[in-house]
C-alpha cells in the first residue's frame, strides 16, 4: 500500500463522495426545483391571466347584451303590423282616431315606457313619408313634426339596409333635460317590405348604469362603457373610473386585446373589450391582476424554500455519513497504511478493532484474517527462500565441482538452455537452443547421429525420461561417451517442461572397456566375449562361431622358453584380428585358445575362406636363431548360428565339438559343425 494510493483512493473519499455524487445532486435539485419554480410560477400565472381574461370577457357581454336588449325591445314595437298601417295613413287624422290605430299606438308607446320607467324616458314614431311625429307621454298627445330632413339623422342610412335597431349617442331629452340615449329601430310596410317610419326610446343613461350596476356575476371587475366619441357613460366606480382613465388613457385601453396585461406603473390588469352592435360604443371591463402576482410570488418563494431545504437535509445527511462511514474507513485506511509487514508486528492481536458500522466491522474481521494469513505465508516463505537458497548453493556447489550440463528445456516454446560446458568448451556457459539445433549440435557429427530421431522426439515431448549411454563423436573427431537423460515436469497431467543432464562418462566407458580386454593380446577377454556374442546372436541373423586351438603349443614352451611362448601368443591374436572385420568380434578364450564370431547373410558362403586363410596363417615355424624351432598350427571349430543354436551356449558346444574334431582328425584343420560330429565325439567320449 502505497502513500499515492492512501492519497488518491481514501484521504479523498468525503471529497469525492462530494464532488460525485452530493454534489451534482443539489445541483439537480437546485436546478429542478427553480425550473419547476418557474413552471409552477408560470402556470399560475396562466391560470390567473386565463381567470382575469374570461371574466373581463363575461363582464363585457354581459354588458353588451344590456345595451342590445334596448335596440331589440325597439325593434320587436317596429315589427308591429298596426304601428305599420298607423304610418302608412298618418296625414289622415280622422282615420287614425276613427279606425282606433291612433289609441293603439299611444298604448304600445306608453307600455314600452310603462315597462321599465326608470330606464324608459320616453318613446316616439316617425313616419318617413309624412313627417309626423308623435310622443307616447307628451302632454301635446299627437304633435306634427317639422320637416323630416334624413340628413339630419345619420342612423337614417344605417337603418335603409337589414339593420334591425340602432343606438344612438347621448343628447340631452327636451322633455326632461337629462341624459338619454336613443335606440331606434325601422317601420317597414307590412306587405312591401319597404321602410315607411322609425320607432324610437330615449333610454336614461343613469337607467342604464343602474342597469349594469344590477349585473350578477360581475365581482371584481372595473367596466366601462365609451361612447364612440370617447365619451364614458359607465363606470363601475365613478370617481375612480375617472382617475384611473386618466392615467390608463383610453385610446390605449380601446387597443387592448383581450387577455393582455397591462399595466399603470402602480398595478397590473388583464383587460378585455368588446363593441355592441350599431353604436359604435366600446364596453371595456378589466381586472386588478397585481394580488394574483402577489399569490404567485409567494407561491415562488415557497416552491424555491422547499428545494432548498431539501438540498440543506442533504447535506446534513452527507455529514453524517461522513462521520459514521468516511470517517471510520479513513481511519481504517490510515492504519492499513502503516502496516509494516515484518514479522515483529504479528502479536497475536487483532489489527483493526471493529467499532461502529456494522459493514466496516465484517471488513475489519476479514482484514484481520488476512493479515494473519499473510504473516503465515510470510513466514512460510522466509523458510522457503532459505531452503531455496541453501538447495541452489548446493547446486551451486555440484556443478562446479562435476563436468556434469544440466539442461532445462521448455516444451511449449520450445527452448532449451544448457548450463555448464565441460564436455565441449566450444558451447557457452549458459547456451539457448531449439531441441533441434541441440540435437544437431550434440549428437550429430560428420554423418553420424547418436541418437535415433524418433527417440529424439519422443524424449522432447516429454512421454520418456529415460537415462542412456549414447556415443558421442567431438569436433574433432575423437570420441567421447556421454550419458544424457532427464525427467518431465508435469502441470495437470500435462508435460511442461523437462529437465537434465549430460555428463561426460567417457573415463568410465574407457574403465569398462579396459576391464574386457585381454591385457596380453588386446582381444576381449573370455568373459567379455562371451557376453558380446551372446548379445549379437540375440539380435537375430546369420554367424558363425569359430574356435581356434592352437596345436601343439606345451612345445613352443617347452623348446623355446615361455616368454618366446608368450610372444607367439600375441603373434597368433594378432593374425587372427588381421583376417577379421572391424564388425566382427574376437577375444582369447583360454592359453592357446582363441574365439571369434564372423557375421553377415554371406556368412556361410565365405566362412571356408576366412577359417582356410587363417589355419594358413597360424601355420608358422618358430625359431629362436639357435637351432631350436617349433611349428605350430591350428585346430579350428566352426557352428553356424542360427542352425546350431542361436545363443551362446549352444553354439559353443557345436563348435567346441567341430574343433575337437579337427584335433582328432589330425589338427591342422577345420571342421565346420553339421551334426555328425556330435555323435562320432559322444562315441569317443564314450
Ligand atoms: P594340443 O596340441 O593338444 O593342443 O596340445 P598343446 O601342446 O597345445 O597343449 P594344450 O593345448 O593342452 O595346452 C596349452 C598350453 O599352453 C598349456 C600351457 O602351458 C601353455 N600356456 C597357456 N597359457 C600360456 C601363456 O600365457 N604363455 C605361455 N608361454 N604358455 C601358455
Ligand atoms: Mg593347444
Amino acid at each position: 500500500m502505497s502513500d499515492h494510493f492512501h492519497k488518491t483512493s481514501l484521504m479523498s473519499l468525503k471529497s469525492r463522495i462530494m464532488l460525485y455524487t452530493v454534489l451534482p445532486v443539489i445541483v439537480i435539485i437546485i436546478v429542478a426545483g427553480g425550473f419547476i419554480t418557474l413552471s409552477v410560477r408560470h402556470v399560475i400565472d396562466d391560470i390567473s391571466r386565463t381567470e382575469a381574461a374570461g371574466s373581463t370577457e363575461l363582464a363585457c357581454s354581459r354588458v353588451d347584451d344590456v345595451i342590445s336588449a334596448w335596440g331589440e325591445a325597439a325593434s320587436e314595437r317596429a315589427g308591429s303590423e298596426d304601428i305599420s298601417r298607423f304610418l302608412q295613413i298618418a296625414d289622415d287624422r280622422d282615420s287614425i282616431i276613427e279606425n282606433g290605430y291612433y289609441s293603439f299606438v299611444m298604448g304600445e308607446l306608453d307600455s314600452t315606457v310603462s315597462s321599465d320607467p326608470v330606464l324608459f324616458e320616453r318613446t316616439w314614431i316617425v313616419s318617413a313619408l309624412y313627417q309626423g311625429v308623435a310622443f307616447s307621454n307628451s302632454s301635446d298627445g299627437w304633435e306634427a313634426a317639422p320637416d323630416f330632413e334624413a340628413s339630419e339623422f345619420p342612423f337614417i342610412n344605417a337603418l335603409s339596409g337589414n339593420v334591425r335597431y340602432f343606438i344612438t349617442d347621448l343628447y340631452k331629452s327636451p322633455i326632461s333635460g337629462k341624459t338619454v340615449i336613443s335606440a331606434v329601430a325601422p317601420v317597414k310596410d307590412y306587405r312591401t317590405g319597404s321602410v315607411i317610419g322609425y320607432f324610437g326610446a330615449d333610454i336614461r343613461l343613469s337607467g342604464l348604469r343602474a342597469k349594469i350596476s344590477s349585473l350578477p356575476e360581475m365581482g371584481g371587475n372595473e367596466i366601462c362603457v365609451v361612447t364612440s366619441d370617447n365619451t364614458i357613460i359607465y363606470y363601475t366606480d365613478e370617481n375612480k373610473m375617472y382617475r384611473s382613465f386618466k392615467k390608463l388613457g383610453i385610446e390605449r385601453t380601446y387597443k387592448s386585446v383581450a387577455g393582455e396585461s397591462f399595466s399603470n406603473g402602480k398595478r397590473e390588469y388583464v383587460g378585455s373589450t368588446c363593441s355592441p352592435e350599431n353604436c359604435g360604443w366600446l364596453i371595456y371591463a378589466f381586472r386588478d391582476y397585481t394580488s394574483a402576482k402577489e399569490l404567485i410570488d409567494n407561491q415562488t418563494t415557497t416552491t424555491a424554500v422547499t428545494f432548498l431545504c431539501v438540498a440543506a437535509m442533504l447535506i446534513a445527511t452527507l455529514s453524517i455519513v461522513s462521520d459514521k462511514v468516511v470517517k471510520p474507513i479513513q481511519d481504517y485506511t490510515r492504519k492499513i497504511n502503516s502496516i509494516q509487514f515484518s514479522e515483529d508486528n504479528q502479536d497475536g492481536e487483532d489489527y483493526l478493532r471493529p467499532e461502529g458500522c456494522r459493514e466496516l466491522e465484517h471488513f475489519a474481521v476479514g482484514f484481520n484474517s488476512l493479515l494473519k494469513r499473510n504473516h503465515e505465508i510470510m513466514s512460510q516463505l522466509r523458510d522457503m527462500n532459505i531452503k531455496s537458497e541453501k538447495e541452489r548453493r548446493l547446486y551451486q556447489t555440484a556443478l562446479q565441482s562435476s563436468s556434469d550440463v544440466v539442461f532445462e528445456y521448455d516444451i511449449e516454446t520450445d527452448v532449451l538452455i544448457t548450463y555448464g560446458s565441460v564436455f565441449d568448451p566450444t558451447i557457452p556457459k549458459t547456451t539457448a537452443y531449439t531441441h533441434e539445433g541441440f540435437v544437431k549440435r550434440v549428437f550429430e557429427n560428420d554423418g553420424f547421429t547418436a541418437m535415433k530421431p524418433e527417440d529424439t522426439k519422443s524424449f522432447f515431448s516429454g512421454n520418456t525420461g529415460s537415462e542412456s549411454v549414447i556415443a558421442r563423436i567431438g569436433e574433432n573427431c575423437e570420441k567421447c561417451w556421454i550419458s544424457f537423460g532427464g525427467t518431465a515436469i508435469c502441470s495437470d497431467s500435462k508435460p511442461v517442461k523437462i529437465v537434465g543432464k549430460i555428463s561426460n562418462i567417457d573415463d568410465v566407458v574407457n574403465l569398462r572397456e579396459d576391464a574386457s580386454r585381454d591385457r596380453f593380446t588386446g582381444l576381449y577377454n573370455k568373459t567379455a566375449t562371451e557376453s558380446l556374442i551372446d548379445e549379437r546372436l540375440s539380435e537375430g541373423g546369420s554367424h558363425a562361431l569359430i574356435i581356434i586351438d592352437i596345436d601343439n603349443f606345451k612345445s613352443i614352451n617347452d623348446v623355446l622358453g615361455h616368454a618366446y611362448g608368450d610372444h607367439v601368443i600375441k603373434d597368433i591374436a594378432s593374425k587372427i584380428s588381421g583376417l577379421l572385420n572391424s564388425g566382427d568380434i574376437a577375444g582369447r578364450i583360454g592359453g592357446d585358445e582363441f574365439m571369434a564370431l564372423v557375421s553377415g547373410e554371406d556368412v556361410s558362403k565365405r566362412i571356408e575362406g576366412l577359417c582356410t586363410s587363417l589355419c594358413n596363417s597360424i601355420r608358422h615355424t618358430y625359431s629362436d636363431g639357435n637351432d631350436r624351432e617349433v611349428s605350430v598350427s591350428s585346430s579350428i571349430g566352426v557352428a553356424m548360428a542360427p542352425e546350431y543354436g542361436t545363443n551362446f551356449k549352444e553354439l559353443y558346444s557345436s563348435a567346441d565339438i567341430a574343433m575337437y574334431y579337427s584335433k582328432n582328425g589330425g589338427k591342422d584343420r577345420f571342421t565346420v559343425y553339421s551334426g555328425q560330429e556330435r555323435r562320432e565325439y559322444n562315441g569317443d567320449r564314450r
